[in-house]
């Protein structure tokens, strides 16, 4: 099955082929490729499902593919959710994201977050398939640590298999994409895929 997948941003990419072989045991379920570079479409949907459809549209349109798009973000609780939506443009580096976050955060007790991913599936004619919710629980460490994944992996620590307390960043890739919010939304796409074949 040949799926583009609505995005610029290559980690995900990498992460949504390791979840496939994970979930279905099988690295050729789906063959991803990605919308012609610049892929950049203006994300201004109010909620995450909104915006996983405009860039589904956005790479169905470019590529007459069975397309798959996602939007995710981090919704703290002691920030009413922020930067949820707006968590890839919350400052303009991933460095200066994990600071901005830790400063906001210095003061507060309540360190309960999620990462939240929607994911919409389109027919050839942009058709929508299903749209998909997958989210990763945990909270916000005091510091950052660990390299791995990206974005704000060096300070989430998943409640899920994680006896240690460990971030993200400090997780196998195999370990993240078990229990990750794409991870959740895409097993998902997954079954819907499975029983309308
Ligand atoms: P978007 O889904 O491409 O709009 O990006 C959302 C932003 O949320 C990213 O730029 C990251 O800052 C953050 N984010 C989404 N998923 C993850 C993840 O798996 N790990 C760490 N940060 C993430």
């Amino acid at each position: 099955m040949k799926i583009t997948f609505a995005t610029g941003n290559a980690h995900k990419l990498e992460e949504l082929r390791e979840i496939t072989e994970l979930v279905t045991g099988d690295a050729n379920f789906i063959e991803f490729s990605t919308p012609p570079k610049p892929f950049d479409p203006d994300e201004n949907g109010t909620t995450f499902e909104a915006n996983s459809l405009i860039k589904a549209r956005e790479a169905n349109k470019l590529t007459g593919m069975m397309t798959l798009a996602d939007d995710s973000g981090l919704c703290v609780e002691a920030l009413d959710g922020r930067p949820g939506l707006h968590s890839a443009r919350y400052a303009d580096t991933q460095d200066e994201k994990i600071e901005k976050l830790l400063g906001e955060m210095k003061s507060k007790t309540n360190r309960r977050a999620k990462f939240v991913c929607a994911m919409t599936l389109l027919d050839e004619n942009g058709k929508i398939l299903t749209v998909e919710l997958g989210e990763c629980h945990g909270e916000i460490a005091l510091n950052r640590a660990g390299t791995n994944g990206f974005g704000f992996d060096p300070i989430f620590i998943p409640d899920e298999n994680n006896p240690e307390k460990i971030t993200l960043a400090q997780m196998s890739d195999i370990e993240k994409n078990t229990i990750s919010h794409r991870a959740n939304a895409l097993k998902k796409i997954i079954e819907y895929l499975k029983s309308h074949a």
